[in-house]
């Protein structure tokens, strides 16, 4: 019986998305202006971060031919412990200069008087004799994350840096190519229609879709019903209406005709049951809320973009929930997606609630 009711249910949904399905085919057809938006990443507060630098004592390597020497014997004495991204040895800046290399001898915290610095008295006694008098430099505290802080690191001392492609990429506005941002470009369309929708019945005006990026299909829309229940936010109602395209769900859906779902194959019997949103995308038109941002950490959503950031955001602005690292699940999140449809979507004001369009 229970079965009966829930293909019922899907039956109808059906039908619904079958009459939806024209319009996010205009969508697809419309002249897209994807030079007035970048899908920008937002960055964990370690990769955002500025370059910290710390202190240290170096000096000219006045004999060359001691250089393998001499950094073998430094690093016996000052192995610069948490300082292993930083090079031991540079080119000197100086074109004038006669000594062409310069090595770092220790940090200034290393030493208990570094205003009375002397080869003597920074290193014990030993055959210093290849080195000039030491000087303070600053070098970068940690190894770079992007190739922003590589670059403004390697401009204080030369470091290694293990980059991360796809970061430096994104970084420069690269990572999607003029086909995905259509495609970005219709799916955060289909929010934004769902969140004038929302508007239209009084609520906030706020729509996400949920895409499977492997058939760049939509397999959800729906939007902002706090009007109906406070925690029916649009990123709930859109997992739970992935919930209902996979046979579960506990929102009624029947009332909001912009709310929709494709009904989706059902698993192979035996396989590994996936988390509710595993491999799929959501586009939403505002920076998602802690409780939203928590259920797509729960519902194992692959990638997240919006379009309007919020002031309680917890992508980007207030949190940063997708980069925690005590959390078992991490994803990457995009902001600035058809940013200014969003911002206008965001800068109106509730409305007086209106009764649901359909009864
Ligand atoms: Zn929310």
């Amino acid at each position: 019986m229970d079965t009966d009711l829930k293909l019922s249910a899907g039956q109808n949904e059906s039908k619904k998305w079958a009459a939806m399905e024209p319009e996010t085919k205009r969508w697809k057809g419309s002249k897209c202006d994807d030079d007035s938006w970048l899908a920008f990443p937002v960055l964990s507060d370690e990769q955002s971060a500025d370059v910290e630098l710390v202190e240290a004592f170096a000096a000219p390597i006045v004999n060359r031919k001691a250089t393998s020497r001499l950094v073998r014997e430094l690093n016996g004495v000052y192995p610069l412990t948490g300082l292993q991204h930083v090079k031991r040895v540079r080119a000197c800046r100086a074109e004038d200069s006669p000594h062409p290399l310069e090595v770092l001898l220790c940090l200034l915290s290393d030493v208990p008087n570094p205003a009375d610095a002397s080869i003597p008295s920074l290193l014990p006694a030993g055959s210093w004799e290849g080195l000039g008098e030491p000087f303070v430099v600053k070098v970068p505290a940690r190894p770079p994350l992007t190739r922003p802080q590589f670059e403004l690191a390697s401009c204080r001392w030369p470091t290694t840096f293990h980059e991360d492609k796809q970061v430096t990429v994104a970084l420069r506005g690269e990572l999607f190519g003029p086909q995905q941002r259509a495609l970005m470009h219709t799916f955060m369309a289909s929010a934004v229609a769902a969140a004038r929708a929302a508007a239209q019945l009084g609520m906030e005006a706020v729509g996400a879709a949920v895409v499977d990026p492997e058939t760049q299909r939509i397999v959800t829309v729906g939007h902002d019903r706090r009007g109906e229940h406070p925690l029916q936010h649009a990123v709930m109602v859109c997992i739970d209406l992935v919930a209902r395209s996979q046979g579960g769900g506990c929102y009624r859906h029947d009332r909001y005709a912009a709310c929709r779902f494709a009904p989706t194959d059902p698993q192979p019997e035996g396989g590994a049951v996936p988390y509710i949103c595993s491999g799929y995308d959501l586009y939403v038109t505002r920076e998602p809320c802690v409780m939203c941002a928590m259920a797509l950490v729960h519902s194992r959503i692959g990638r997240v973009f919006y379009g309007a950031a919020a002031a309680d955001g917890a992508l980007g602005t207030r949190f940063k929930i997708h980069t925690q690292k005590d959390l078992n699940h991490r994803f990457q999140v995009y902001r600035g997606v058809l940013k200014r449809q969003c911002e206008d979507l965001s800068s109106r004001g509730r409305k007086t609630p209106e009764p649901p369009l359909l009864g």
